[in-house]
């Protein structure tokens, strides 16, 4: 894993429906808020322990069925974030690892179309 590459910074824009990570190795990601919503790590989101930590990476290139804004981030400990939907759900801890493996840019899935 890649856990000594850490953000250094984390944007939001609800008006692009998209939030932007900087990597400590210069990387840059940028994930639709719909796709971040839909791939939220949580037990519930995830439909049970066995499948935590999978992810659909997909979800970041469908056009969206729903509008999702975030309206608040927090750090928890120095490995995840947490994220405040606007549809009231927060359980989903971000990790890191998690974030970083979902990147969708062209060089990390290049298999996009
Ligand atoms: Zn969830
Ligand atoms: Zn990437």
């Amino acid at each position: 894993m890649q856990s000594d590459i850490i953000p250094t910074g984390i944007e939001v824009s609800n008006g692009d429906q998209v939030l932007e990570i900087e990597w400590s190795d210069g990387h840059h990601s940028e994930y639709s808020l719909f796709g971040l919503r839909k791939n939220c790590p949580c037990v519930m989101c995830r439909g049970g322990h066995g499948n935590m930590n999978t992810f659909d990476r997909s979800l970041f290139f469908v056009e969206p069925t729903q509008h999702f804004e975030i309206e608040d981030i927090k750090q928890i400990g120095n490995h995840a974030i947490k994220i405040f939907w606007s549809d009231g759900h927060n359980n989903g801890m971000y990790q890191w690892d998690t974030l970083r493996d979902m990147c969708p840019c062209e060089e990390c899935y290049p298999e996009q179309e």
